[in-house]
């Protein structure tokens, strides 16, 4: 299996540090307003990468931070006139609501950087009694002249760095680029104890304060949507790498393409931000993801809803050729299996090169025109090969949308119907259909909310 790496711009064999086990940490949101369709673009991939890594046998330990303090929190917390903390806490929960809406469901850990104050703290203080970082009136810098290296993931020189400088003018800072660690208290910004007073992490610190934690100064992957890369995880290299003294941190950095809408940049003074919850309204997420996966994920995505409308056809092939031969009956035999397993073949020898997720999904398509073809003369050997093969595609792509939540789609089209049968007072339908519904176990109570369901 091949990988790009960033650092090194180069696709290599993928051996993790040790055996089967992979360590791979992806950079979460900051949480301060629901998650948009970036968002989904970046941990979609990271979701199926991992999955894909499982359903090859490793043992893989995803690890996400989530950025539960940062100005942007800070800065809505004080508009809204409300506790920062609690801002973060509730985009964090909304963000765990989207992700399940979205089937990721391979992380292991979610860390919020406040819980890890005390290891941010002690990591700093490694880096200053090593000499990497300065105090000054408001808060503790990293001085990346300190750091020969500085530079190599996003291969720039610091002298680059200095020229092209859009970082804040700061004059208490040595370098331009020296940034951050540990940011002293401002009136009204939650803060916490340290040894150079009340303050707040910087946001380089928080992610290899919970590396380090975690897998060790060093690990296999680390990945990130491309914005990342400088400064964000050029700064972690130089911190994680000058306080152990070990390198390379990582030895696959993976990034991914930024999602565009209409050609530009999302963004809120743009006015063109998508949320999660807002496109899952109108999309299934099955389909929303087959439409991410499309695209290589170092690419970049353009989004629109033409161009969903354009890939329905294409995806509700996959999904009615799974539900065709799910209903498939048989005799005895095997006399196509060696064509399904050289579909799975060119399915995992496109995920094994750097996850190439759109030839994965053209081997798919050719095995569905395959089926469609050839589904009369299966056999059972050849159905259950077939089925095997679907739900493999589904544990990783998770494209196909599983029974249980297109039934509850369903039952909620059902109570839409009954709620128009009792608007125009027809009640003898609307009782029939709570009726029939009662003897599938599904029990329907009218409150003053609308009709709420649940099962028996
Ligand atoms: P943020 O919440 O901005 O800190 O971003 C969290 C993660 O989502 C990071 O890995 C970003 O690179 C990624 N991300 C944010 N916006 C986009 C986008 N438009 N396209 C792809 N990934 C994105």
């Amino acid at each position: 299996m091949k990988i790009y790496d960033t650092l090194s711009r180069e696709k290599k064999e993928f051996l993790p540090m040790e055996g089967r086990r992979v360590k791979l940490f992806v950079c979460g949101p900051t949480v301060y307003d629901y998650s948009h369709i970036g968002h989904a673009r970046t941990y979609v991939f990271f979701d199926t990468m991992a999955s894909y890594l499982r359903y090859k046998g490793y043992h893989v330990f995803y690890l996400q931070n989530i950025t539960d303090i940062d100005d942007k929190i800070i800065n809505r917390g004080r508009n809204e006139k409300r506790d920062p903390l609690d801002i973060s806490l509730e985009f964090m929960l909304h963000y765990f609501n989207d992700m399940r809406s979205l089937r990721v469901d391979s992380v292991n850990i979610y860390a919020p950087a406040t819980y890890f104050i005390d290891r941010i703290i002690d990591q700093i203080q490694r880096l200053y009694d090593l000499g990497y970082a300065y105090e000054t009136d408001d808060g503790v810098y990293y001085d990346v002249s300190r750091f020969r290296e500085y530079g190599k993931l996003s291969h720039q020189s610091l002298d680059m760095i200095r020229a092209g400088a859009r970082v804040e003018v700061n004059e208490n800072k040595r370098h331009p680029a020296d940034f951050a660690l540990w940011k002293k208290r401002k009136e009204g910004e939650p803060f916490w104890e340290s040894p150079w007073g009340e303050g707040r992490p910087g946001w380089h610190i928080e992610d290899t304060a919970i590396t380090e934690y975690y897998f060790g100064p060093q690990y296999d992957i680390h990945g990130g949507g491309s914005d990342l890369i400088f400064p964000h995880h050029e700064c972690e290299i130089a911190q994680m790498e000058a306080v152990s003294g070990k390198k390379p941190m990582v030895n696959y950095w993976m990034h991914t393409g930024l999602l565009t809408i209409r050609q530009e940049r999302m963004g809120k003074s743009m006015g063109n931000v998508i949320n999660i919850r807002e496109i899952l309204k109108n999309v299934e997420p099955e389909l929303l993801r087959y439409f991410l996966l499309s695209s290589h994920y170092r690419s970049p995505v353009d989004f629109s809803y033409e161009r969903i409308d354009e890939i329905r056809q294409s995806w509700e092939k996959i999904v009615i050729a799974y539900r065709k031969i799910l209903k498939k009956e048989s005799k005895e035999g095997e006399s196509f299996i060696d064509d399904i397993r050289k579909y799975r073949r060119m399915f995992e020898d496109a995920m094994d090169d750097d996850f190439n997720t759109p030839e994965a999904i053209s081997a798919i398509q050719l095995f569905v025109n395959f089926i469609n073809k050839n589904m009369d003369g299966m056999g059972m050997g050849d159905i259950e090969e077939s089925i095997k093969f679907f739900n493999d595609i589904d544990s990783i792509l998770k494209i196909i949308p599983s029974g249980r939540v297109a039934e509850e789609r369903i039952i909620e089209l059902i109570l839409s119907i009954r709620k128009m049968a009792r608007e125009r007072k027809l009640y003898d339908i609307s009782d029939y259909i709570r009726e029939k519904l009662r003897e599938n176990n599904i029990n329907v109570e009218d409150m003053q909310e609308g009709q709420i369901w649940y099962r028996k």
